[in-house]
Protein backbone atom coordinates (compact mmCIF):
# COMPACT_ATOMS: atom_id res chain seq x y z
CA UNK A 1 0.00 0.00 0.00
CA UNK A 2 2.75 2.09 1.11
CA UNK A 3 4.62 2.28 -2.77
CA UNK A 4 0.88 3.02 -4.26
CA UNK A 5 -0.01 6.03 -2.17
CA UNK A 6 3.52 7.13 -2.59
CA UNK A 7 3.09 7.23 -5.96
CA UNK A 8 -0.22 8.78 -5.75
CA UNK A 9 1.29 11.32 -4.92
CA UNK A 10 3.38 12.00 -7.50
CA UNK A 11 0.74 11.46 -10.34
CA UNK A 12 -1.80 13.65 -8.69
CA UNK A 13 -4.04 10.92 -7.84
CA UNK A 14 -3.59 11.72 -4.08
CA UNK A 15 -6.11 15.36 -3.57
CA UNK A 16 -6.90 17.21 -1.33
CA UNK A 17 -10.69 18.08 -0.95
CA UNK A 18 -11.86 20.81 0.90
CA UNK A 19 -15.55 20.60 3.39
CA UNK A 20 -16.39 24.11 3.80
CA UNK A 21 -17.44 25.49 7.44
CA UNK A 22 -19.67 28.43 7.61
CA UNK A 23 -21.05 31.11 10.23
CA UNK A 24 -23.61 29.57 12.35
CA UNK A 25 -25.60 32.50 12.53
CA UNK A 26 -24.87 34.16 8.68
CA UNK A 27 -24.49 30.64 6.92
CA UNK A 28 -21.60 32.44 4.93
CA UNK A 29 -18.68 30.46 4.53
CA UNK A 30 -15.84 31.26 6.65
CA UNK A 31 -12.85 28.60 6.56
CA UNK A 32 -12.84 24.71 5.42
CA UNK A 33 -11.05 21.84 6.03
CA UNK A 34 -8.59 19.97 3.65
CA UNK A 35 -9.47 16.09 3.53
CA UNK A 36 -7.16 13.54 2.12
CA UNK A 37 -9.14 11.76 -0.82
CA UNK A 38 -7.18 9.07 -3.50
CA UNK A 39 -8.75 9.16 -6.84
CA UNK A 40 -7.51 6.34 -8.70
CA UNK A 41 -6.82 5.82 -12.43
CA UNK A 42 -10.82 4.37 -12.75
CA UNK A 43 -12.13 7.17 -11.04
CA UNK A 44 -12.62 5.67 -8.14
CA UNK A 45 -12.66 7.68 -4.49
CA UNK A 46 -11.03 5.79 -1.67
CA UNK A 47 -11.79 7.69 1.59
CA UNK A 48 -8.73 8.44 4.01
CA UNK A 49 -10.27 5.65 6.39
CA UNK A 50 -8.87 3.16 3.95
CA UNK A 51 -5.51 4.14 3.93
CA UNK A 52 -4.49 7.01 6.91
CA UNK A 53 -4.53 3.48 9.29
CA UNK A 54 -2.00 1.92 7.24
CA UNK A 55 0.04 4.95 6.85
CA UNK A 56 0.15 5.50 10.18
CA UNK A 57 1.04 1.81 11.57
CA UNK A 58 3.98 2.13 8.75
CA UNK A 59 4.90 5.62 9.11
CA UNK A 60 4.48 7.09 6.33
CA UNK A 61 1.04 9.39 7.20
CA UNK A 62 3.63 12.12 7.95
CA UNK A 63 4.59 12.49 4.29
CA UNK A 64 1.00 12.21 3.39
CA UNK A 65 0.00 15.54 5.39
CA UNK A 66 3.25 17.55 4.21
CA UNK A 67 1.94 16.58 0.92
CA UNK A 68 -1.29 17.88 2.11
CA UNK A 69 0.02 21.12 3.30
CA UNK A 70 1.71 21.73 -0.10
CA UNK A 71 -1.37 20.80 -2.05
CA UNK A 72 -3.49 23.50 0.43
CA UNK A 73 -1.14 26.24 -0.10
CA UNK A 74 -0.92 25.49 -4.03
CA UNK A 75 -4.84 26.00 -3.64
CA UNK A 76 -4.32 29.27 -1.64
CA UNK A 77 -1.74 30.75 -3.95
CA UNK A 78 -4.14 30.34 -7.17
CA UNK A 79 -7.15 32.21 -5.41
CA UNK A 80 -3.78 35.05 -4.59
CA UNK A 81 -3.24 34.92 -7.84
CA UNK A 82 -6.79 35.23 -9.36
CA UNK A 83 -7.24 37.68 -6.66
CA UNK A 84 -9.82 36.04 -5.09
CA UNK A 85 -11.13 35.48 -1.45
CA UNK A 86 -9.15 33.29 0.53
CA UNK A 87 -10.44 31.43 3.48
CA UNK A 88 -8.19 30.13 6.54
CA UNK A 89 -7.88 26.04 5.66
CA UNK A 90 -7.62 23.29 8.58
CA UNK A 91 -4.97 20.32 7.70
CA UNK A 92 -5.14 17.24 9.51
CA UNK A 93 -1.87 16.40 10.91
CA UNK A 94 -1.48 12.39 12.80
CA UNK A 95 0.13 12.67 15.92
CA UNK A 96 3.52 10.93 14.61
CA UNK A 97 4.29 15.01 13.87
CA UNK A 98 5.43 15.32 17.42
CA UNK A 99 8.77 13.11 16.62
CA UNK A 100 9.46 15.94 13.93
CA UNK A 101 11.81 18.39 16.02
CA UNK A 102 11.51 20.58 13.03
CA UNK A 103 7.76 20.63 12.06
CA UNK A 104 6.98 24.46 13.05
CA UNK A 105 10.38 25.25 10.41
CA UNK A 106 9.06 22.85 7.71
CA UNK A 107 5.23 24.60 7.81
CA UNK A 108 6.85 28.02 7.63
CA UNK A 109 9.10 26.67 4.84
CA UNK A 110 6.11 25.50 2.52
CA UNK A 111 3.40 28.64 3.85
CA UNK A 112 7.00 30.90 2.93
CA UNK A 113 7.25 29.52 -0.43
CA UNK A 114 4.39 30.38 -1.59
CA UNK A 115 3.67 33.20 0.22
CA UNK A 116 0.62 32.63 2.24
CA UNK A 117 -0.29 34.06 5.69
CA UNK A 118 0.26 31.94 8.63
CA UNK A 119 -3.10 32.94 9.77
CA UNK A 120 -4.49 31.10 7.16
CA UNK A 121 -3.17 27.70 7.66
CA UNK A 122 -4.60 25.83 10.90
CA UNK A 123 -2.92 22.68 12.11
CA UNK A 124 -5.58 20.57 13.27
CA UNK A 125 -4.91 17.87 16.03
CA UNK A 126 -6.86 14.81 17.42
CA UNK A 127 -6.42 14.81 21.04
CA UNK A 128 -7.66 11.89 22.25
CA UNK A 129 -4.90 10.36 20.41
CA UNK A 130 -2.45 12.21 22.26
CA UNK A 131 -2.96 10.96 25.94
CA UNK A 132 0.03 10.55 27.84
CA UNK A 133 2.33 12.74 25.78
CA UNK A 134 1.27 16.16 27.29
CA UNK A 135 4.40 17.97 27.92
CA UNK A 136 6.04 17.25 24.43
CA UNK A 137 2.57 18.34 22.66
CA UNK A 138 2.47 21.66 24.51
CA UNK A 139 6.21 22.22 22.89
CA UNK A 140 5.04 21.13 19.79
CA UNK A 141 1.86 23.05 19.57
CA UNK A 142 3.64 26.85 21.54
CA UNK A 143 5.79 26.37 18.73
CA UNK A 144 3.63 25.97 16.13
CA UNK A 145 1.35 28.67 17.79
CA UNK A 146 4.05 31.29 18.34
CA UNK A 147 4.57 31.07 14.48
CA UNK A 148 1.45 32.56 13.80
CA UNK A 149 -0.72 29.55 12.88
CA UNK A 150 -4.17 28.44 14.69
CA UNK A 151 -4.49 25.52 16.32
CA UNK A 152 -7.53 23.68 16.64
CA UNK A 153 -8.48 20.47 18.46
CA UNK A 154 -10.31 17.95 16.34
CA UNK A 155 -13.14 14.99 17.51
CA UNK A 156 -13.82 16.75 20.51
CA UNK A 157 -16.26 14.59 22.73
CA UNK A 158 -15.22 11.30 20.63
CA UNK A 159 -13.59 8.25 23.16
CA UNK A 160 -11.20 9.55 25.65
CA UNK A 161 -11.74 13.16 25.54
CA UNK A 162 -10.17 14.98 28.68
CA UNK A 163 -11.04 18.84 29.60
CA UNK A 164 -7.62 18.83 31.26
CA UNK A 165 -6.15 18.92 27.20
CA UNK A 166 -8.15 21.24 26.69
CA UNK A 167 -7.46 23.53 29.42
CA UNK A 168 -4.06 22.93 29.23
CA UNK A 169 -3.21 23.31 25.43
CA UNK A 170 -2.49 26.55 23.53
CA UNK A 171 -5.58 26.02 21.01
CA UNK A 172 -7.87 28.03 19.06
CA UNK A 173 -10.38 25.90 17.49
CA UNK A 174 -12.59 23.06 19.27
CA UNK A 175 -14.35 21.22 17.07
CA UNK A 176 -17.22 18.99 18.44
CA UNK A 177 -17.48 15.74 17.56
CA UNK A 178 -20.36 14.68 15.35
CA UNK A 179 -20.69 11.62 17.78
CA UNK A 180 -22.64 13.92 20.61
CA UNK A 181 -25.31 14.89 17.75
CA UNK A 182 -28.23 12.69 17.47
CA UNK A 183 -30.57 13.13 14.27
CA UNK A 184 -32.46 15.97 16.39
CA UNK A 185 -30.66 16.89 19.20
CA UNK A 186 -33.95 16.28 21.18
CA UNK A 187 -32.24 14.13 24.37
CA UNK A 188 -32.42 16.24 27.41
CA UNK A 189 -29.37 14.60 28.52
CA UNK A 190 -27.49 14.70 25.33
CA UNK A 191 -28.58 18.78 25.18
CA UNK A 192 -27.23 19.34 28.63
CA UNK A 193 -23.18 17.73 27.48
CA UNK A 194 -23.81 19.99 24.66
CA UNK A 195 -24.37 23.02 25.90
CA UNK A 196 -21.62 22.71 28.71
CA UNK A 197 -19.46 22.14 26.25
CA UNK A 198 -19.62 25.48 24.09
CA UNK A 199 -20.67 27.27 27.53
CA UNK A 200 -16.88 26.06 28.69
CA UNK A 201 -15.39 26.43 25.20
CA UNK A 202 -16.68 29.90 24.95
CA UNK A 203 -15.85 30.83 28.10
CA UNK A 204 -12.23 29.62 27.31
CA UNK A 205 -12.28 32.04 24.07
CA UNK A 206 -12.39 29.18 21.73
CA UNK A 207 -14.07 29.55 18.70
CA UNK A 208 -16.12 26.37 18.26
CA UNK A 209 -17.02 24.31 15.48
CA UNK A 210 -19.83 21.53 15.60
CA UNK A 211 -18.83 19.19 12.70
CA UNK A 212 -20.98 16.67 11.24
CA UNK A 213 -24.02 18.64 10.97
CA UNK A 214 -26.48 17.12 8.46
CA UNK A 215 -30.61 18.05 9.56
CA UNK A 216 -31.69 21.88 10.35
CA UNK A 217 -33.19 20.88 13.58
CA UNK A 218 -28.92 20.01 14.62
CA UNK A 219 -28.44 23.37 13.11
CA UNK A 220 -31.65 25.42 15.43
CA UNK A 221 -30.09 23.87 18.43
CA UNK A 222 -26.63 24.20 18.11
CA UNK A 223 -26.95 27.85 17.10
CA UNK A 224 -29.13 28.23 20.75
CA UNK A 225 -25.58 26.99 22.44
CA UNK A 226 -24.22 29.75 20.57
CA UNK A 227 -21.82 27.18 18.14
CA UNK A 228 -19.80 29.60 15.87
CA UNK A 229 -19.24 27.61 13.46
CA UNK A 230 -21.12 24.35 11.29
CA UNK A 231 -18.97 21.66 9.49
CA UNK A 232 -21.64 19.19 7.97
CA UNK A 233 -23.62 17.71 4.55
CA UNK A 234 -26.77 20.16 5.70
CA UNK A 235 -24.46 22.67 3.78
CA UNK A 236 -21.59 21.22 2.10
CA UNK A 237 -19.76 17.74 1.51
CA UNK A 238 -15.78 17.62 1.02
CA UNK A 239 -15.48 18.67 -2.93
CA UNK A 240 -13.02 18.43 -4.80
CA UNK A 241 -10.69 21.73 -5.57
CA UNK A 242 -11.97 23.30 -8.11
CA UNK A 243 -15.83 22.72 -6.90
CA UNK A 244 -14.63 24.69 -3.53
CA UNK A 245 -12.42 27.35 -5.81
CA UNK A 246 -16.24 28.30 -7.65
CA UNK A 247 -17.95 28.17 -4.31
CA UNK A 248 -15.55 30.55 -2.56
CA UNK A 249 -15.86 32.91 -5.60
CA UNK A 250 -19.58 33.46 -5.03
CA UNK A 251 -19.50 32.68 -1.39
CA UNK A 252 -23.27 33.81 -0.82
CA UNK A 253 -25.27 32.58 2.52
CA UNK A 254 -26.04 28.42 2.03
CA UNK A 255 -29.37 29.52 3.64
CA UNK A 256 -31.94 31.73 2.15
CA UNK A 257 -31.21 33.83 5.56
CA UNK A 258 -34.39 34.95 6.94
CA UNK A 259 -34.43 38.05 9.09
CA UNK A 260 -31.91 37.82 11.92
CA UNK A 261 -33.63 38.97 14.82
CA UNK A 262 -35.94 36.01 14.02
CA UNK A 263 -33.09 33.27 14.35
CA UNK A 264 -31.83 35.19 16.71
CA UNK A 265 -31.57 32.55 19.86
CA UNK A 266 -31.25 33.40 24.18
CA UNK A 267 -28.25 32.45 24.19
CA UNK A 268 -26.51 35.07 21.29
CA UNK A 269 -29.02 37.43 22.42
CA UNK A 270 -27.80 37.39 25.45
CA UNK A 271 -24.42 37.83 23.86
CA UNK A 272 -25.80 41.00 22.17
CA UNK A 273 -27.18 42.17 25.12
CA UNK A 274 -24.00 41.66 27.41
CA UNK A 275 -22.02 43.32 24.32
CA UNK A 276 -24.18 46.48 24.92
CA UNK A 277 -24.23 46.52 28.31
CA UNK A 278 -19.92 46.43 28.88
CA UNK A 279 -20.20 48.69 26.44
CA UNK A 280 -21.25 51.37 28.88
CA UNK A 281 -20.48 49.73 32.70
CA UNK A 282 -17.52 47.48 32.22
CA UNK A 283 -17.95 46.21 35.33
CA UNK A 284 -20.83 44.14 36.72
CA UNK A 285 -21.29 42.92 40.24
CA UNK A 286 -24.19 40.38 41.55
CA UNK A 287 -24.68 40.45 45.29
CA UNK A 288 -26.45 38.75 47.48
CA UNK A 289 -26.74 41.13 50.58
CA UNK A 290 -28.59 38.65 52.67
CA UNK A 291 -25.58 36.20 51.92
CA UNK A 292 -23.12 38.65 51.94
CA UNK A 293 -21.60 36.57 48.45
CA UNK A 294 -21.37 38.43 45.25
CA UNK A 295 -20.26 37.20 41.76
CA UNK A 296 -18.37 39.65 39.51
CA UNK A 297 -18.18 40.26 35.41
CA UNK A 298 -15.30 42.18 34.20
CA UNK A 299 -14.96 43.03 30.48
CA UNK A 300 -11.63 42.03 29.46
CA UNK A 301 -9.61 43.02 32.49
CA UNK A 302 -11.04 46.39 33.84
CA UNK A 303 -9.59 47.88 36.94
CA UNK A 304 -10.16 44.22 38.81
CA UNK A 305 -6.81 42.67 38.31
CA UNK A 306 -6.24 41.86 42.44
CA UNK A 307 -9.91 41.13 43.39
CA UNK A 308 -11.47 37.79 42.83
CA UNK A 309 -14.32 37.41 41.05
CA UNK A 310 -16.47 35.86 43.46
CA UNK A 311 -16.30 35.72 47.24
CA UNK A 312 -17.43 37.79 50.24
CA UNK A 313 -19.24 41.15 49.66
CA UNK A 314 -18.04 42.73 52.85
CA UNK A 315 -14.55 42.15 51.53
CA UNK A 316 -15.27 43.42 48.30
CA UNK A 317 -16.44 46.73 49.67
CA UNK A 318 -12.73 47.07 51.44
CA UNK A 319 -11.00 46.31 48.16
CA UNK A 320 -13.20 48.87 46.77
CA UNK A 321 -12.94 51.43 48.94
CA UNK A 322 -9.28 50.58 48.92
CA UNK A 323 -8.66 51.18 45.44
CA UNK A 324 -10.40 55.33 45.67
CA UNK A 325 -8.58 58.41 46.30
CA UNK A 326 -7.96 58.37 49.70
CA UNK A 327 -10.64 61.55 50.29
CA UNK A 328 -13.27 59.24 48.83
CA UNK A 329 -12.61 55.89 50.76
CA UNK A 330 -14.73 57.06 53.91
CA UNK A 331 -17.76 57.94 51.58
CA UNK A 332 -17.52 54.85 49.59
CA UNK A 333 -16.92 52.53 52.83
CA UNK A 334 -20.03 53.90 54.15
CA UNK A 335 -22.29 54.38 51.25
CA UNK A 336 -21.58 50.57 50.22
CA UNK A 337 -21.62 48.75 53.59
CA UNK A 338 -23.82 46.01 53.74
CA UNK A 339 -25.99 47.41 56.82
CA UNK A 340 -26.27 50.02 55.26
CA UNK A 341 -27.59 48.86 51.84
CA UNK A 342 -30.13 46.30 53.49
CA UNK A 343 -31.45 49.56 55.65
CA UNK A 344 -31.72 51.21 52.20
CA UNK A 345 -33.85 48.30 50.92
CA UNK A 346 -36.22 48.32 53.70
CA UNK A 347 -36.83 51.76 53.45
CA UNK A 348 -37.84 50.81 50.09
CA UNK A 349 -35.33 52.63 48.14
CA UNK A 350 -34.81 50.98 44.64
CA UNK A 351 -31.56 51.99 44.10
CA UNK A 352 -27.99 53.78 45.80
CA UNK A 353 -25.46 56.20 43.55
CA UNK A 354 -22.30 57.42 44.24
CA UNK A 355 -19.28 58.66 42.01
CA UNK A 356 -15.85 58.55 43.37
CA UNK A 357 -12.07 59.05 42.11
CA UNK A 358 -10.85 55.19 41.27
CA UNK A 359 -7.14 54.69 40.76
CA UNK A 360 -6.40 53.23 37.65
CA UNK A 361 -3.76 50.81 36.42
CA UNK A 362 -1.89 53.71 34.82
CA UNK A 363 -1.76 55.92 38.71
CA UNK A 364 -3.88 57.96 37.22
CA UNK A 365 -8.04 58.69 39.31
CA UNK A 366 -10.45 58.63 37.15
CA UNK A 367 -14.03 59.32 38.07
CA UNK A 368 -16.02 56.38 38.56
CA UNK A 369 -20.08 56.30 38.75
CA UNK A 370 -21.18 52.99 40.98
CA UNK A 371 -24.82 52.31 41.55
CA UNK A 372 -26.65 49.76 43.15
CA UNK A 373 -29.92 48.04 41.92
CA UNK A 374 -31.91 46.11 44.43
CA UNK A 375 -33.41 43.28 43.05
CA UNK A 376 -36.27 41.08 44.27
CA UNK A 377 -36.86 37.56 42.96
CA UNK A 378 -39.34 35.21 43.24
CA UNK A 379 -37.74 32.25 43.50
CA UNK A 380 -35.95 33.16 47.10
CA UNK A 381 -36.46 35.93 50.15
CA UNK A 382 -32.36 37.31 49.69
CA UNK A 383 -32.18 40.48 49.26
CA UNK A 384 -30.31 40.87 45.64
CA UNK A 385 -27.90 43.57 44.46
CA UNK A 386 -26.82 44.41 40.97
CA UNK A 387 -23.77 46.70 40.83
CA UNK A 388 -22.95 48.81 37.38
CA UNK A 389 -19.80 50.75 37.37
CA UNK A 390 -19.13 53.29 34.94
CA UNK A 391 -15.61 55.45 33.84
CA UNK A 392 -17.15 58.85 33.50
CA UNK A 393 -14.89 61.24 31.52
CA UNK A 394 -11.52 62.59 32.90
CA UNK A 395 -12.46 66.11 34.23
CA UNK A 396 -9.81 69.07 32.89
P1 LIG B 1 -11.99 14.43 10.63
O1 LIG B 1 -10.75 15.24 10.57
O2 LIG B 1 -12.76 14.48 11.89
O3 LIG B 1 -12.85 14.91 9.40
C1 LIG B 1 -14.24 14.99 9.41
C2 LIG B 1 -14.83 13.78 8.74
O4 LIG B 1 -16.26 13.86 8.87
C3 LIG B 1 -14.55 13.72 7.24
O5 LIG B 1 -14.45 12.35 6.89
C4 LIG B 1 -15.81 14.32 6.66
O6 LIG B 1 -16.05 13.91 5.33
C5 LIG B 1 -16.85 13.77 7.60
N1 LIG B 1 -18.06 14.55 7.61
C6 LIG B 1 -18.20 15.87 7.44
N2 LIG B 1 -19.48 16.25 7.53
C7 LIG B 1 -20.18 15.14 7.78
C8 LIG B 1 -21.59 14.88 8.00
O7 LIG B 1 -22.43 15.78 7.97
N3 LIG B 1 -21.94 13.58 8.25
C9 LIG B 1 -21.02 12.58 8.29
N4 LIG B 1 -21.46 11.34 8.53
N5 LIG B 1 -19.70 12.79 8.09
C10 LIG B 1 -19.29 14.05 7.84
P2 LIG B 1 -13.30 11.81 5.96
O8 LIG B 1 -12.94 12.81 4.91
O9 LIG B 1 -13.66 10.44 5.53
O10 LIG B 1 -12.07 11.74 6.94
C11 LIG B 1 -12.05 10.85 8.02
C12 LIG B 1 -10.88 11.11 8.91
O11 LIG B 1 -9.65 10.82 8.25
C13 LIG B 1 -10.75 12.59 9.31
O12 LIG B 1 -11.65 12.89 10.33
C14 LIG B 1 -9.30 12.63 9.72
O13 LIG B 1 -9.13 12.15 11.02
C15 LIG B 1 -8.66 11.66 8.76
N6 LIG B 1 -8.02 12.43 7.67
C16 LIG B 1 -8.59 12.99 6.57
N7 LIG B 1 -7.67 13.64 5.83
C17 LIG B 1 -6.49 13.52 6.50
C18 LIG B 1 -5.14 13.96 6.24
O14 LIG B 1 -4.84 14.67 5.26
N8 LIG B 1 -4.20 13.62 7.15
C19 LIG B 1 -4.49 12.88 8.26
N9 LIG B 1 -3.50 12.59 9.12
N10 LIG B 1 -5.73 12.45 8.53
C20 LIG B 1 -6.73 12.76 7.66
MG1 LIG C 1 -10.22 17.02 11.11
MG1 LIG D 1 -13.28 15.49 13.40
Amino acid sequence: MKQNILKAMETGELQAFYQPQYDAISGKIVSAEALVRWITSDNKIIPPDKFIPDAETKGYVTEIDWYMTEQVCQMLATQKQNHEKQFPIAINFSRYHIQESDFTEKLCAIADKYAIPHALLEVEITESAMVNEEAKILNWLNSVRNAGFTIAIDDFGSGLSSLQFVKDMPADILKIDKSLLSHNCENEKERVVLESIFYFANRLHMITIAEGVETKEQLQFLRTCDCKKIQGYLFAKPMSKSDYLAICKNSQSVENTEDILNMQTPASAMNLLMRVLFQKYPLVIFSNLTRNSYYMMAYEDFTATSCPSTGIFEELIIHGASSMHPDDQQIFAQTFNRKNLLKAYANGESKIRLITRQLGDDGQYRPVETTDYFIKTSSSDDVLVITLCENLPLEN
